[in-house]
């Protein structure tokens, strides 16, 4: 019993990430999703590009962020506060 509700979960787990990427792919070719390769360990991360979708900005893989500005927003500011 317990090992054919292991099978009935990985083949629903496959089918939900098969799923996931015909979604994504199709999200990606109609503007509405872009792929972010993390800068820390490579991962490419999927993240849907949609109003009202919150995005977690974080590494799937490492939990790093993911948006490379981030650093540089830090610095601009940095920058500005030394001007005034
Ligand atoms: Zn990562």
């Amino acid at each position: 019993m317990n090992q054919r509700l292991d099978m009935l979960t990985h083949a629903v787990a496959a089918d939900v990430q098969r799923l996931n990427i015909i979604v994504f792919q199709f999200l990606k070719t109609m503007g509405f999703a872009e792929e972010i390769e993390c800068r820390h360990c490579g991962v490419v991360n999927m993240r849907p590009k949609v109003d009202g979708i919150e995005v977690d900005d974080k590494c799937a893989d490492c939990g790093k962020t993911l948006d490379p500005l981030s650093d540089e927003v830090f610095t601009d500011a940095e920058i500005m506060d030394e001007n005034e």
